[in-house]
């Protein structure tokens, strides 16, 4: 039987209609920013703060028994389970969805296919990628191996292009923090590795839009769709189809890390892959396809030991060091490079999504280099936050950097320090921000492989988080992801889209924001006028 939600009822009528009223318009000038809060304020109303607890418990019961029964569900991993891969629990979740404004959303959106072509071009141009990072490469031994990879495998790769066998695959994910500063979503990072969560994000949406159909004052309508179910799976089996090894019984290879966690989201996608496609995944480590991939020297083909050819390379693993424990994952890494499959994403791709990338590109006249079109490069530009190259050869030569230094040691609240790595736990804070100059000042070569940020502020609301079938409220930031899909055979673009998205909410004493590394619930916008 339906639960009665009356509470809620009653606190959506605190809503007021004028936070409903358009601040939208995309103009780059400072937005309402009253009216930006006051919608956060007002959300804090129809979620936790006035519900009380007897109120809250029917909801999460009914959503967790909802995320169980739908599959918005992460791996147990237990010891007391006779087998701990097929043990699983709902994923961290937030009972309601989060309040952003509509205009933007779409802006974000729309941007995506420009973020597509912008990592194509970024990535095609392998000598800016080899200069980029030459010196962040010194001091970061990964980020030196994967530009050795592409070293070594550039002539490779021409042959494959005079052939016409180039098939390009991207899967990415563009985060952005809602910045209550300016009104503008700014951009996190722009991932190009690994992209997660998609498949479980169109779950949180329509766990999102049955927890609206209970709440009386929230609207289904407002939840944008969240169609990565469907686009994952369709560019993977466009760049697998564009291979041409079908017919010969091609498979695609998802390249994951052992006792993966987030498992079921990458099901997901193999799902996808067999219902929509008939292509059928093997899940590999880069250890299992030392061990067993064969690649054909003269076609580029590679082959599993049952014979059957890799049309896709599709990897969630080997983005951190941790995934290349031997020099036989990193001869597997090469050994993917060097092979006729498309790959999600190539080296190429993957230190195009460098924070050191990031960093460079917005710098005077580098994005406009690789989108020319000054409409393309000005709304990108729209979503850059402030970056700094901490390479000392740029304090010295360049004003903005050492004026940057100076106020990130007078006020280190305002800024983040990064290096070159994924996964999140990396980025630096506080203290570590106050030593810097004094870091620059003593030489500081290392400091090339680190690039400083400016912080966003994100509005903060209230949620209702819950974890391991409990739920706290806790005071949060929310930070959106939207996935981009891109497949290029050649010179023809065969796929450049938007895809979908995601909301991850965390705990506003939280620096860090990923979900399977536990900072963060899964989430989903709300949309407002
Ligand atoms: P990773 O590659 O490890 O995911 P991110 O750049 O995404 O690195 O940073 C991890 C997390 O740190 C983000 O999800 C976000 O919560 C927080 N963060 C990163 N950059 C900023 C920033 N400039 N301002 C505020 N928070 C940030
Ligand atoms: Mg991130």
């Amino acid at each position: 039987m339906p639960k009665q939600c009356t509470v809620l009822g009653q606190t959506a009528q605190l809503l007021p209609i004028k936070i409903r009223q358009r601040i939208a318009g995309i103009s780059p000038r400072p937005r309402n920013i009253v009216n930006d809060c006051r919608i956060y304020t007002c959300l804090k109303a129809t979620t936790g703060m006035d519900l009380g607890k007897e109120g809250i418990m029917p909801l999460v019961e009914d959503a967790v028994v909802w995320s169980n029964q739908h599959g918005l569900v992460v791996a147990l991993k237990g010891d007391e389970f006779v087998n701990p891969d097929f043990a699983v629990i709902h994923a961290p979740l937030s009972l309601t969805p989060v309040v952003y404004p509509r205009a933007r959303f779409k802006l974000a959106q729309q941007v995506m296919p420009l973020f597509n072509r912008l990592v194509d071009a970024v990535a095609a141009d392998e000598d800016y990628l080899e200069g980029t990072l030459r010196h962040a490469a010194q001091y970061d031994g990964f980020t030196g191996r994967l530009l050795a990879v592409l070293h070594a495998t550039r002539s490779t790769r021409d042959e494959m292009r005079v052939a016409g066998r180039n098939v390009v695959l991207g899967i990415h994910r563009s985060d952005y923090m809602l910045d209550q500063p300016s009104g503008k979503f700014l951009q996190v990072e722009l991932n190009t590795i690994a992209s997660s969560f998609g498949c479980l994000s169109a779950l949180m949406t329509r766990l999102h839009t049955y927890m609206a159909s209970r709440i009386t004052s929230l609207d289904p309508a407002r939840l944008p769709a969240n169609p990565t179910l469907e686009h994952i799976p369709d560019a993977i089996a466009t760049a697998a189809t564009a291979v041409g090894l079908r017919e010969q019984g091609g498979v695609v290879v998802m390249v994951v890390q052992p006792g993966e966690r987030n498992a079921y989201d990458q099901q997901w996608i193999q799902l996808g892959l067999w219902e929509r496609h008939r292509l059928r995944t093997v899940r590999m480590t880069l250890g299992d396809i030392a061990a067993s991939a064969k690649l054909d020297e003269t076609t580029g083909t590679v082959t599993l030991a049952n014979g059957a050819p890799v049309c896709v390379f599709y990897f969630r693993a080997g983005y951190t060091p941790v995934d290349y424990p031997t020099e036989a994952e990193w001869a597997a890494r090469e050994l993917i490079e060097r092979s006729n499959a498309a790959k999600c994403p190539t080296v190429a791709y993957q230190l195009a999504g460098t924070k050191k990338v990031q960093q460079d590109l917005a710098g005077p006249g580098v994005l406009e280099r690789f989108l020319p079109d000054s409409r393309d490069s000005g709304l990108l530009r729209e979503f850059f936050a402030g970056l700094w190259s901490l390479d000392p050869r740029d304090l010295t030569t360049d004003p903005g950097v050492a004026a940057a230094v100076a106020d990130a040691v007078a006020r280190p609240e305002a800024y983040v320090l990064k290096p070159q790595r994924e996964g999140g736990g990396n980025n630096l804070y506080g203290r570590s921000i106050v030593e810097l100059r004094a870091a620059l000042a003593a030489g500081g070569e290392q400091l090339s492989a680190y690039i400083l940020m400016q912080r966003i502020l994100p509005p903060s609301n209230r949620s209702i988080l819950v974890r391991n079938g409990q739920w706290s409220e806790a005071e949060t930031l929310s930070e959106l992801g939207i996935y981009g899909t891109f497949v290029r055979h050649g010179d023809a673009v065969l796929r450049n889209q938007q895809s979908g998205h995601l909301v991850r909410t965390k705990t506003s004493s939280s620096n860090e924001g990923g979900v399977a590394a536990g900072f963060a619930v899964l989430d989903s916008p709300y949309l407002v006028d």
